[in-house]
């Protein structure tokens, strides 16, 4: 527990980041006043499930609310003000300008600290016709019943994704689950485009043998509702053609939802995140920043990065609100571990790949195998592409990608505890790995392209 300087924490954002914030701030400091700023009609949801009330996998929006405003307010005494935006700021006041409710009616509210996790925003293309009713993007619960809403009541038949990305990609299998034939329309050479190519190539077959339509190097020129079609006008090197469609899904990327602070001298780097050292703090000593709005060490790069996942927004929410609160706990960084479910293929990526690694002058080699996610005696067993990224120099892994029908998610993690710890390819050869026929081989794929690499720079460097 800490000292008393101050009384008034205020936190912009109720969601993981900014709810995980309050919550640490509370449990170390009983006597904060702790307020939470909400823009929005929900708290503390589960964003990542998102995609599955879209599916109809998960029945009813409320099903992937967390936990409720009373939880926040009765057992842990923080405030919570739900239709709060905030418009702006004065950090030399301590003063923060809101709009509150449909009458956007202004308020002033003061802090002593300030923490800001305010998430990301949704990049939006500037194209004819983005404002049309069939346009949909995809962040937030509202969003998402909009979404639905729509599906429900129009029941569309054709959908065009923009971008095949993580979010483009979840949306387009959604889609696909309740009959909606999707094409997604990527501009750059492949989707997935931040993974390796042999990864985001086996996703968009799995995609195109599911009824996916995957169009790359390919923009959307217009979509043309607005004039009473149901197309969208796509542009290719052979040239524009219509592609008929009901349903618009916008997932082209995001940035930091840092727009309200334009007119402050806080720093601002890469995708408009809040600067932030390793204690969270911004470059005003009384305002912290964590989660999607916010910048973070890239552990194996040691720049600064922007990686906007749930498990980084809760563990920075986490040092933000202890140090807001009179701590004094470090963050270490993130190795930018990501994981997903896609058209029953896991796909997850940790550390980085092997064009950052020559762009950071490593000599690095790749390496690529396919394994079996258990022992054969046992029915069931799924294929796993593994790649991974080792420095030659230093026999360090650098960078680890899977996609595979099951036992993903386990071995990523194992990949970016060993990247984390600066571990070479040779100790997680022999890293002592569980077995079971029923969940993996005697020595785990993780032990093998590892071993595997052991080999290769074995040879490299003889
Ligand atoms: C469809 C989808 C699926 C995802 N799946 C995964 C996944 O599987 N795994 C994973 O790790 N990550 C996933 N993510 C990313 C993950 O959801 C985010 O990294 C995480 O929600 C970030 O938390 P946050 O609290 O920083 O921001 P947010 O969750 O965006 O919360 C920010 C909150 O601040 C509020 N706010 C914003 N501006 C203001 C303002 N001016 N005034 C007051 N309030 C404001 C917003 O309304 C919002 O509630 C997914 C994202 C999406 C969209």
């Amino acid at each position: 527990m800490y000292n008393n300087l101050y009384n008034n924490l205020v936190v912009i954002g109720g969601n993981a980041s900014g709810l995980a914030a309050a919550s640490q701030a509370r449990r170390i400091n009983p006597d904060l006043n702790i307020t939470v700023l909400e823009s929005g009609k929900y708290i503390s949801y589960s964003t990542c499930g998102l995609p599955y009330f879209i599916s109809g996998y998960v029945k009813r929006a409320e099903d992937l609310l967390v936990y409720p405003k009373d939880f926040f307010e009765q057992k842990r005494n923080i405030k919570i003000l739900m239709g709060h935006i905030v418009v702006g700021m004065d950090p030399s006041k301590k003063e923060l300008l809101i709009s509150v409710g449909q009458a956007q009616e202004n308020k002033i509210i003061e802090y002593d600290k300030l923490i800001i996790s305010s998430g990301g925003t949704n990049i939006i293309p500037d194209i004819p016709g983005i404002d049309s009713s069939n346009v949909f993007q995809f962040r937030n619960v509202s969003d998402a019943e909009n979404l639905k809403d729509y599906i429900d009541s129009n029941n569309p038949k054709k959908a065009v994704v923009i971008g095949g990305g993580a979010i483009g990609m979840l949306l387009a299998e959604a889609f696909n689950q309740i009959g909606i034939k999707t094409t997604v329309v990527e501009r750059k050479e492949r989707i997935y485009d931040e993974f390796e190519y042999e990864i985001s190539t086996i996703l968009a077959r799995k995609a195109e043998m599911d009824g996916v339509d995957i169009l790359t190097k390919t923009s959307i020129t217009s979509i043309n509702a607005n004039s009473g079609q149901n197309t969208a006008t796509i542009e290719d090197a052979s040239g524009k053609k219509d592609l008929e469609c009901d349903l618009v899904m916008l997932a082209t990327g995001i940035s930091a939802n840092t727009g309200f602070l334009t007119d402050t001298s806080i720093e601002l780097g890469i995708n408009g995140a809040i600067k932030v050292d390793n204690k969270l703090q911004s470059s005003h000593m009384n305002i912290y920043a964590s989660g999607d709005c916010a910048t973070i060490k890239n552990i194996v790069t040691g720049k600064q990065d922007y990686i906007p996942t749930a498990n980084n927004a809760v563990k920075t929410g986490r040092i933000a609100g202890e140090n807001a609160a009179g701590g004094n706990k470090v963050f270490n960084g993130s190795v930018g571990t990501v994981v997903d479910k896609v058209l029953d293929l896991e796909i997850a990526s940790t550390g980085i790949g092997s064009k950052e690694a020559v762009s950071l002058g490593y000599d690095a080699i790749k390496l690529i195998d396919g394994f079996s996610s258990h022992a054969g005696s046992v029915p069931g067993a799924k294929k796993i592409a593994i790649i991974i990224i080792v420095d030659t120099t230093s026999r360090r892994l650098l960078g680890a990608q899977m996609i595979g029908g099951e036992g993903v998610g386990k071995r990523i993690d194992v990949f970016a505890t060993a990247i984390t710890n600066e571990m070479t390819v040779d100790d997680i050869y022999m890293l002592d790995l569980s077995y079971a026929p029923a969940i993996s081989t005697v020595w785990d794929p993780v032990n093998k392209i590892c071993g595997k690499a052991v080999l290769a720079l074995d040879k490299h460097n003889r």
